[in-house]
């Protein structure tokens, strides 16, 4: 949970909108708002940039929280990072265009698979990834025992040693969250 600031639009531009309270103007993104169409003259909550939720002029003028599309952004900049690495990786090989993105996922991790496919077409576009499709792969938890040395799986609920049960573990994998494989198109090669 955090916090969003309420502001009233007074100008859009695309996806860009300038926006006013208590005389203070900001730029914002209306990408958060695809779903539900603002107007001038409209309120909306701010948070990091974005606006993240339309409100009526009748709520009162105070700060709210947003705890449901906080977590979106959370994800989103994530994808932020994301798609610079594959930016990075489709100049470095001079690709035309991404075709897929292939991101391993951690239960551990504290990123949400679902959020992370919602938030990705709008990190991803306005660049070589734009069309590229995602791809999730969820890993399992891994931990090794300090008892009896063994690595096996685990729960991400329950880290217990799968050979003699002990919860004296350290956890080796499902924590992270990794950029596996990047396919991309040249402009050498014709398009399929
Ligand atoms: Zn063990």
């Amino acid at each position: 949970m955090c916090l969003a600031v309420p502001m009233k639009i007074t100008g859009i531009d695309g996806f860009n909108a300038t926006c006013e309270a208590k005389g203070i103007q900001r730029e914002v993104s209306l990408f958060m708002l695809q779903g539900e169409p603002v107007a001038i003259g409209d309120h909306v909550l701010i948070h990091v940039g974005y606006a993240i939720q339309k409100i009526s002029a009748e709520e009162p003028a105070l700060p709210g929280t947003c705890s449901t599309k906080c977590s979106s952004m959370h994800e989103l900049a994530i994808c932020q990072a994301l798609i610079e690495q594959v930016q990075r990786v489709a100049r470095d090989n001079a690709a035309r265009r991404v075709i897929s993105v292939t991101v391993s996922v951690g239960p551990l991790s504290g990123v949400e698979a679902k959020l992370l496919e919602h938030a990705y077409p709008l990190a991803a576009a306005g660049t070589v990834a734009e069309h590229a499709q995602l791809v999730v792969v969820t890993v399992p938890v891994r931990v090794r025992c300090r008892t009896c040395k063994a690595e096996s799986e685990a729960a991400a609920n329950r880290l217990l040693c799968g050979s003699c049960n002990d919860w004296h573990v350290d956890v080796i994998a499902g924590e992270e969250m990794l950029l596996q494989r990047v396919e991309i198109e040249t402009a050498d090669e014709p398009v399929h």
